[in-house]
């Protein structure tokens, strides 16, 4: 093919060039998007091989067991190919966005997972909508608007998953070599959340008293590597803190109750939408169980993006504030995705040159970003 020796020259002058000439930043943009491209075209081609059967001619019993001999791949790696190339027959408007480069594997994978019996219908009236979220929407947010789709799409479906994910939930911590403890854990979203939401909460702390006192120690600001114990020592010491408090907590102390927010009328999909606090996506049946435990806030999404949360009565005077918290989410800053729990809300129009206090001049940003925007103003994003 006259079109293949022309792309094996093209990417041979490529690899023979001084690549750090690509290295600025619009040619990364432009690379990755090519190599979208050809990524899409060798998919369509290897699901076009898969259907003509030629791979069969050298006795393969699969497109993919050929393929992996052929191209030392792993299994795993060609059956991802082979299946999506499939899927992608049923999903004109994606492959399109992916020969074009607007999309890139990983959207594309995600669009075909959704496809099954009970959602096939639904997927070919919203594969527009779908794809414009995928060209537009960082994979994390556009990942949550897929997962509220399917949820409308195949409610059933939602709940089973959601189940299994509860039922897969796992944890080890065995006593081995030298009396070392060696653990894992696994948890469904909620419970998940829950333990690291109050893992975070006790590292925080330790990291404050360590903080103090190698300023104490040492009469100045300290710098990480100041601290006395490193990230991974602090976590184990965050688990041991944990049990402790759980030895000494009497057994007529009140239960502090996790927080979920149940977030209405997101304009973007016009549907119920039930998320936790860092955005993972649940399923409205997965809540049940725990309604009597936890506290449920519900917030009112309305153009342009103000959000009103209402029922909040913990925090009569911090409303505002967790309003910012529960419209951004995590940091605003368009190359951060720090999550809301550890930012700031800040003055957008700054407080000292007359910025009001309101949900519509704050947003969240990171310590990081928080001083950065002290230095110099923040990038658009493309
Ligand atoms: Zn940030």
């Amino acid at each position: 093919m006259l079109v293949l020796q022309e792309l094996t020259e093209v990417i041979g002058r490529l690899v023979d060039s001084d690549t750090s000439t690509l290295a600025d930043a619009e040619s990364i943009v432009t690379l990755h998007r090519q190599l979208a491209r050809l990524d899409a075209v060798v998919t369509t081609a290897t699901a076009a091989f898969d259907s003509s059967g030629d791979w069969a001619a050298d006795g393969a019993q699969s497109c993919a067991a050929w393929l992996a001999t052929r191209t030392r791949l792993p299994k795993r790696a060609v059956r991802r190919r082979i299946r999506i190339g499939r899927q992608l027959r049923h999903l004109p408007v994606v492959e399109r966005s992916w020969l074009a480069g607007d999309l890139a594997e990983p959207q594309v994978a995600a669009v075909a997972e959704l496809r099954n019996d009970a959602t096939e219908e639904a997927l070919q009236r919203d594969e527009e909508f779908i794809v414009e979220q995928g060209k537009t929407l960082r994979f994390q947010d556009f990942s949550r608007v897929l997962a509220y789709w399917t949820q409308r799409a195949d409610p059933g479906g939602a709940e089973d998953r959601a189940e299994a994910q509860r039922q897969d939930r796992d944890a080890y911590l065995d006593e081995s070599f030298g009396g070392m403890w060696f653990g894992k854990q696994m948890f469904d979203p909620i419970s998940g959340a829950i333990v690291a939401g109050e893992v975070e909460r006790l590292y925080d702390e330790l990291f404050k008293a360590d903080w103090e006192e190698a300023r104490e120690r040492l009469g100045r600001d300290p710098s990480v590597n100041d601290l006395r114990r490193t990230p991974g020592q602090r976590r184990a010491d965050t688990f041991v803190e944990m049990a402790i408090r759980s030895a000494s907590m009497l057994p007529t102390s009140r239960r502090p109750r996790p927080l979920f927010t149940v977030m209405v009328g997101y304009e973007t999909l016009h549907g119920p939408i039930c998320e936790l606090a860092q955005g993972t996506v649940l399923s409205p049946g997965s809540l049940v169980p725990w309604l009597t435990a936890a506290v449920i806030e519900r917030a009112v999404f309305s153009p342009p993006n103000r959000v009103d949360v209402s029922e909040r009565t913990r925090l009569f005077t911090g409303g505002t504030r967790r309003s910012v918290q529960v419209r951004d989410r995590r940091c605003s800053h368009p190359y951060c995705d720090r999550r809301a729990e550890i930012c700031e809300v800040d003055h957008i129009l700054p407080y000292f040159a007359g910025g009001a206090t309101t949900q519509e001049n704050g947003r969240l940003l990171c310590g990081f970003h928080n001083r950065l925007r002290n230095q110099r103003p923040p990038p658009e994003a493309a």
